[in-house]
C-alpha cells in the first residue's frame, strides 16, 4: 500500500489495469504512457494482484477513528465493459471497506447505473461517484452523473482543455477538482489560468468545494500555487509563491479525514505514514 502522489486522495486502487480512449481528455492518459513504457498492451484489461491493499488503508483509518480517501481507479476505468465479469467482486471489497471514502471516477458514467450492485442504495453510502469533464463535448456526462443516486457526486475537471464555466451546471455536484494537462502534451494543450479562475468563481456562487490541483506543466504537482497567485493578482495583491493559498478545499466527511496536507500539496509525509502504520 503506497501513499498516492495524487494530492486529493490518500490511496488508489486498481483491481484491473487497461483501458481505451473515449474522449479528448484521454489524449494525455498517463496510465497508457506508463504501461506502454513497460511494453504492455494497455488496450487489454488485466487483473492486478492488489486486491488486499484497500483493507490495509481501511484498517489504518479505523485505528485512527478516521476515514481516508481511496481513488478507484487511476489506471483504468471502473465501468469499462471488459471488466464486467470482475466488477461484482470489486464491489465486495468496496462494501467491506467502510472506513474509506471511495472516489469512483469514470468517463463511462453513462454506463454506470447498469453496473451498480443490487444493494447500492443500502450499503454504499461511503462511495462518491465522479466523472471527468474538461471539454464541452463531455458536458453530457454531468447530467448522466446527476441521474445516479449517491451520497456525493464530484467532477474531475482535468485536464481542462477549454473554458467550460458558462455551460457547466453544478447542481447536485459536491466537489470540483480542477487542473491542467500534465505530461508530454502540456504545452500543446495548455490550460489558461483564467479558465480555472472562472470555474472557481462559479463554485463561489454555488457553494461547491473547489480543489485546484495544478497548472499545465510537464510534471504532475508542479504549479499547484498558480491559481492562488492569479487570484491574488486579480485583486491587485502581490503574493509570495511559497506561501500563497493553494485553493484546496475538501468536502465534509462523516468521520475526520486522515491528514491531507494541502499546504505542501501532499497528504502526509512518509515519516508520518510510517508512524500511522505502527500505531
Ligand atoms: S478513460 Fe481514463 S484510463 Fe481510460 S484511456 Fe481515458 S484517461 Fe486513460
Amino acid at each position: 500500500m503506497n501513499i498516492s502522489k495524487i494530492p486529493w486522495t490518500h490511496g488508489t486502487w486498481n483491481p484491473w489495469i487497461g483501458c481505451h480512449a473515449v474522449s479528448p481528455e484521454c489524449a494525455g492518459c498517463y496510465a497508457r504512457a506508463d504501461r506502454e513504457k513497460k511494453g504492455c498492451d494497455f488496450s487489454t484489461l488485466v487483473l492486478t494482484s492488489t486486491w488486499n491493499a484497500p483493507y490495509t488503508l481501511n484498517a489504518l483509518a479505523g485505528r485512527q477513528g478516521c476515514c481516508a480517501f481511496m481513488f478507484a481507479s487511476s489506471l483504468t476505468d471502473w465501468f469499462h465493459h471488459d471488466a464486467d465479469g470482475w466488477r461484482e467482486d470489486a464491489w465486495s471489497v468496496v462494501r467491506e471497506c467502510k472506513n474509506l471514502i471511495w472516489l469512483v471516477l469514470s468517463k463511462r458514467i453513462k454506463d454506470a447505473e447498469a453496473c451498480l450492485p443490487e444493494d447500492w442504495t443500502e450499503n454504499f453510502n461511503h462511495v462518491w461517484l465522479g466523472t471527468t469533464v474538461g471539454h464541452r463535448s463531455s458536458l453530457g456526462r454531468v447530467d448522466a452523473l446527476r441521474q445516479i443516486p449517491c451520497s456525493k457526486r464530484f467532477l474531475s475537471i482535468e485536464p481542462l482543455l477549454e473554458d467550460i464555466s458558462t455551460e457547466l451546471d453544478l447542481d447536485g455536484i459536491g466537489w470540483a477538482l480542477v487542473g491542467g494537462m500534465s505530461g508530454e502534451l502540456w504545452q500543446e494543450k495548455q490550460m489558461r489560468i483564467e479558465w480555472a479562475a472562472s470555474l472557481y468563481d462559479l463554485t463561489r456562487r454555488t457553494g461547491t468545494p473547489f480543489f485546484f490541483k495544478q497548472a499545465s506543466t510537464g510534471k504532475s504537482e508542479q504549479g499547484s500555487n498558480a491559481l492562488g497567485l492569479h487570484l491574488a493578482e486579480r485583486q491587485g495583491l502581490t503574493a509570495d509563491p511559497k506561501t500563497v493559498d493553494l485553493v484546496r478545499e475538501v468536502p465534509e466527511t462523516p468521520l475526520p479525514l486522515l491528514p491531507l496536507n494541502r499546504e505542501k500539496g501532499r497528504r502526509f509525509s512518509v515519516k508520518e505514514w510510517h508512524r500511522y502504520q505502527e500505531q
